[in-house]
């Protein structure tokens, strides 16, 4: 395919690339006139836009929005892009192998027997937790069906877990705790009925641009709708808000939990509502009352929050009533400055709260709705329970009758699966670290770059005494460069499989091409060494079609029921959200809710239940501002904060290989206020090296009043200039997910 140049970018009328709101996204983008269309879904982020891809002989040679799918049509100036991940000079197309230090071609045959006599004598010398799987919310459903049932029936081992642990792991932790299941009960339809956004930890105008636009596009038609963002960092976001708060890194649960005190003083709480479908704390927080509720608030005024903070009272005052205004519909979004801290679950439970005070919540525009970073982090992971702790379908390892449902649906005996859940991903490459952990097969993903601390598991992955082998589509990698075997993976409409992102919507992706070389699907790989560890009869599987059979009766008579998901009707729609069970039910856009979820009952008393929990109610929590896990001192006087930009994402093996997006801002700068310059003696473009407790980095300093005084933002995506060597692997005690987001550091000059 020829190259696209910069004019190609340029002549894109997307909004965001421009920096000019709210023109539309593209529509579509081709450089040969294709064949045929085929229907899939967008490889990258977790908004899940479906797109066709256009295809020419063996080659996709277009893309174009699916008009018919959420998006309308549109995508962002990385969908736009997409061919050009699948032939980028860096795919791998066949299998290498380590040998006297490097890694060199070797046939699928050698690659296969290696790594699965490999598997076979660590298992039988060390027991089964001496091995791991590391997957992705990128994987296909099938893919990560089939390997989480080899490792918990087959091998019997739950040292599996993976990239969403990284990014939606407090998310997950929070609706659970809150409302006894996993995922949002709203829906992206939301966006076009709500009249305030209440935006934390997103950057959505970058991270997420299609729901962002759609945002914008309900703000012009509703000019009244008001845009509130919270964020330690001024972004693209705060373009067209209408209110912007500021806080010190971390300090966000105070503003929080004082809007709660303002909506309770002011008299915008739904008491009915909270007297029908709420409870105070669970678990060893149970037995709380309202009253004890709003003591817990006393403490939270916006004085206090103003001076924990660093925002102005009367902003959190203002956040505050036009969150709890009565009448106007509130639609709460966050992802990762909400997630990616140790005290994520709670940040969760907390905006969960919000909605739950004020009734808020199961109406048209008024919903919780965390963003997800990963196109099927939900739909494969968090719903299939491919984490250490987790079973398919909101069941858990701890659960013995979760264990014997699964038992009998994967057609092992009882008590086949260990009843102790496994370490979460951090802790898995800590015990690689230490040695416990003896070979680790990762697929799909990238921890050699994505690790907090990476350092220290770059280390104990490229350790001797550690076999690691990586599936992937692309070589070098920051984890493929330490591989022992490298297995060369198909991509995106290369196979089939099934995506589920951010709503609860599944889709399907169609093959549409064959890989390049000897690449082979994930699913086929996994299939193929489950056979030779001698798990042949627990996967049967000949195609992902057939796995798709075993996960609808997984999910049947569950919380999740998507029964009646046939492929025939997936691959006829665009899109299908569940609970959907058998028949020609058409799907649920707001779960929880009588006359929309079909799990709820059309004749139930009252318009919600929150059926998660055996009580039927929702839990609101009281949960205290904390101090981040390392805070700024005379060594380390700057706060770090990572993210994404619009160009790139996560570790750009794909965008980073596009090139046209290769020069668009993936070299990672040091974003700094202009004070801090000055009183560094610094200026725009000088060389700095940014230390932490954990490494050093040198980056060019870039001046911008949009950094906060006191932090220093350097983007995720830059493979050459590894921002993780700097932050902290300190984890959130619920949820497991580091604290990527804040990390105390000084400034040199080089
Ligand atoms: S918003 Fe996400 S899913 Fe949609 S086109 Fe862009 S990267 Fe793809």
């Amino acid at each position: 395919m020829t190259p696209l140049s910069r004019r190609h970018i340029l002549e894109l009328p997307t909004f965001a690339l421009m920096g000019e709101a709210p023109a539309p996204a593209a529509r579509a983008f081709a450089v040969a006139e294709p064949d045929r269309w085929v229907k899939t879904v967008c490889r990258y982020c977790g908004t899940g836009c479906g797109v066709y891809v256009g295809v020419k002989g063996n080659t996709v040679t277009a893309v174009k929005g699916d008009e018919r799918n959420h998006n309308a049509g549109f995508v962002c100036i990385k969908g736009a892009m997409l061919p050009q991940i699948l032939t980028s000079p860096s795919r791998l197309t066949h299998p290498l192998i380590r040998r006297g230090g490097k890694l060199v071609r070797a046939s699928w045959e050698e690659a296969m027997a290696l790594v699965a006599a490999r598997f076979q004598e660590t298992i039988e010398r060390h027991g089964p937790e001496a091995v791991a799987f590391y997957g992705s919310g990128q994987a296909l459903t099938e893919e990560t069906w089939v390997a989480n049932k080899l490792m918990k029936a087959g091998i019997r081992s739950n040292n599996i877990d993976g990239n969403p642990r990284l990014c939606m792991a407090s998310a997950a932790g929070g609706y659970i705790s809150s409302f006894g299941k996993d995922e949002p009960m709203g829906c992206y339809e939301d966006i076009d009925h709500a009249d305030v956004y209440f935006l934390v930890g997103s950057n959505a105008a970058e991270a997420h641009p299609i729901l962002y636009q759609r945002m914008l596009r309900r703000k012009e038609r509703a000019p009244d709708t008001k845009l509130i963002v919270v964020d330690p960092r001024r972004t693209r976001t705060m373009q067209y808000a209408d209110l912007t708060l500021l806080p010190k890194p971390g300090m966000d649960l105070s503003i929080v939990n004082a809007m709660a005190h303002v909506i309770f003083k002011e008299g915008l709480a739904d008491l009915e509502f909270l007297r029908q479908h709420v409870t105070y704390g669970a678990g060893a927080e149970a037995n709380k009352t309202i009253e004890d509720y709003r003591t817990f608030l006393e403490a939270y005024t916006p004085q206090r929050a103003a001076a924990d903070s660093g925002c102005r009272v009367e902003d959190i005052v203002q956040a505050a009533r036009w969150f709890g205004e009565r009448g106007r519909a509130t639609m709460s979004m966050w992802t990762m400055g909400v997630n990616q801290r140790i005290q994520g679950v709670w940040l969760n439970n907390i905006l969960n709260n919000l909605h739950l005070i004020t009734g808020k919540i199961g109406l048209p525009g008024s919903t919780p709705f965390s963003l997800t970073g990963q196109p099927n982090a939900c739909g494969g992971v968090r719903d299939g329970g491919a984490l250490s702790h987790l079973l398919p379908y909101g069941r858990l390892v701890a659960n013995e009758q979760h264990r014997r449902q699964m038992e009998e649906l994967w057609g092992v005996s009882a008590g086949t699966i260990n009843p102790k859940p496994g370490p979460s991903a951090v802790e898995l490459f800590q015990a690689v670290e230490s040695g416990t952990i003896k070979a680790v097969y990762v697929m799909t993903t990238n921890p050699g770059h994505s690790l907090p601390n990476a350092s220290r598991y770059r280390k104990a992955m490229a350790s001797e005494d550690c076999f690691l082998v990586v599936a992937e589509a692309y070589h070098p990698t920051r984890t493929s460069e330490l591989a022992d075997v490298v297995l060369p993976a198909a991509l995106w409409v290369e196979k089939e499989g099934v995506y589920g992102c951010t709503e609860r919507r599944y889709q399907l992706l169609e093959k549409a091409i064959q890989p390049p070389g000897e690449a082979r699907p994930d699913f086929d790989i996994l299939c193929d060494l489950a056979r030779r560890l001698g798990h042949g009869k627990l996967i049967p599987y000949k195609t992902p079609a057939e796995a798709w059979e075993d996960i609808l009766k997984a999910s049947k008579g569950t919380a999740y029921d998507f029964s009646g998901m046939t492929r025939e009707r997936l691959r006829a729609a665009h899109g299908l959200l569940w609970p959907l069970p058998e028949g020609n039910h058409p799907g649920t856009k707001r779960r929880y809710v009588r006359g929309d979820d079909p799990l709820v009952g059309a004749s139930h008393a009252q318009r919600v239940r929150f059926y998660g929990r055996s009580d039927n109610k929702a839990v609101v929590w009281l949960r205290d501002q904390k101090p981040p896990a390392e805070v700024t001192d005379a060594d380390y006087p700057m706060s770090l904060t990572t993210g994404r930009v619009l160009e790139h994402w996560h570790t750009a093996t794909m965008t980073g290989s596009v090139p046209a997006l290769r020069p668009l801002n993936l070299e990672a700068v040091a974003e700094l206020h202009p004070a801090d310059l000055k009183r560094l003696n610094l200026k725009d473009g000088d060389r700095i090296r940014l230390v932490s407790r954990r490494g050093k980095l040198t980056l060019v300093a870039r001046e911008t009043e949009n950094a906060r005084e006191g932090s220093v933002f350097v983007h995720m995506h830059d493979p050459e200039r590894l921002v993780n060597v700097l932050t902290i692997d300190a984890l959130d005690p619920g949820s497991k997910e580091p604290e990527f987001k804040i990390a105390a550091v000084r400034i040199e000059k080089e």
